[in-house]
């Protein structure tokens, strides 16, 4: 076959595909927005594990009626002007895409008002485009997203998801995100249930909320340590549970620089930790917390921004392993003492 080379619809379709990669990835990226937006309180809904549906409403600083047809543009975004910025970034966003890639693999609607303005616009997005012009609508400060039929043009992909495991890994995100932003408000609610299924409305601390959105056995059993390594400038804290608390699934969050990322390192090292302290088949509960300077930090690895690379991660590493040995290793002894008569 010849070299030809691939149309403009084919490549933003491929790109979409990679942010986009099921509902959570979405909503990941949509909060990050809220949250960029000054928001206070975030409110989810979805129908169908957010195949069919799912909406994201926030009371941030909305988008004005004028800037409303360039939200859902590939590379159009308020937050980023030249590369050099990249390093000193302030704000999840950066690349313009999300909005544009979701309208290319579902239908987007933007309703918004910022408060100076009269009313709230409405303006529906398909492929990257703006589908007319912005219409008044009612609606209160602030934004809200709404996506239907979510990969209604990738067949292989709707029919492989299965909803309640869409919905799982939707909630898995907002409740740590919940956790990590304790004084903003996050909800989710899943319509074709009628259930409000995370609900983090004015708890008064992490812990609170760990017990809220996880359960009492988790907040009950939690230690904590600060993680501070001056020389390289890093600072933050871990939440863990103790050899007392066996769950049946590992669950891991890790914020770095306020963004919801994964490793496989952060998780092995964990695991290993664990497995000198928990009886076979408990598993923990981690919530890891680390602030460093934004340039020793690259979050342009990957397009779901997931995966990032940081300087200095043996250390870190390090100082995540003796943290909590430190701190294991006494309330194991206390287990075993206190079945001594
Ligand atoms: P990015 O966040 O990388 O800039 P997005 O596609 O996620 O790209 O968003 C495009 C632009 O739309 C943002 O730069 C911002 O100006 C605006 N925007 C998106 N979501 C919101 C929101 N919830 N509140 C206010 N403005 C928003
Ligand atoms: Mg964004």
């Amino acid at each position: 076959m010849p070299i030809r080379k691939l149309s403009q619809d084919v490549i933003n379709k491929i790109a979409a595909g990679e942010v986009v990669q099921r509902p959570a990835n979405a909503i990941k990226e949509l909060i990050e927005n809220s949250i960029d937006a000054g928001a206070k309180s975030i409110k989810i809904k979805t129908k169908k594990g957010g195949l069919e549906m799912f909406s994201i409403e926030d009371d941030g600083c909305g988008i004005a009626m004028e800037d409303l047809p360039l939200a859902g543009v590939r590379f159009a975004t308020s937050k980023l002007q030249e590369y050099t910025d990249l390093k000193d970034i302030g704000s999840f966003g950066f690349r313009g895409e999300a909005l544009a890639s979701i309208s290319h693999v579902g239908h987007l609607t933007i309703t918004s008002k910022p408060a100076s303005q009269q009313v709230a616009y409405k303006l529906s997005f398909d492929g990257g485009k703006a589908n007319g012009e912005a219409i008044p609508s009612a609606g209160k400060n602030g934004t809200l997203i709404q996506v239907k039929d979510l990969f209604h043009n990738m067949n292989m992909r709707q029919k492989s998801y299965n909803p309640n495991e869409t919905f799982a890994k939707i909630a898995d995100v907002i409740r740590a995100y919940s956790i990590h932003y304790e004084k903003l408000n996050f909800s989710l609610f899943r319509i074709d249930k009628s259930q409000t299924q995370v609900r983090s409305w004015n708890l008064p601390d992490r812990k609170t909320i760990i017990e809220k959105t996880f359960s009492k056995e988790v907040s009950s059993n939690i230690l904590t340590s600060k993680l501070t390594d001056e020389e390289i400038g890093v600072d933050g804290e871990i939440f863990f549970t103790s050899s007392v608390y066996c769950g049946k699934k590992f669950i891991l969050l890790i914020f770095i620089n306020n963004r919801l990322i994964e490793s496989k390192q952060i998780k092995q090292i964990i695991e290993s930790i664990y497995e000198d302290f928990l009886p076979r088949g408990s598993r923990p509960w981690v919530y890891i917390n680390i602030t460093m300077p934004g340039r020793n930090i690259d979050v342009n690895v990957h397009p779901t921004k997931m995966e990032v690379q940081f300087l200095h991660d043996e250390r870190i590493y390090d100082l995540i392993k003796k943290k909590m040995d430190m701190f294991l290793i006494p309330t194991k002894t206390d287990r075993t003492m206190s079945v001594v008569p």
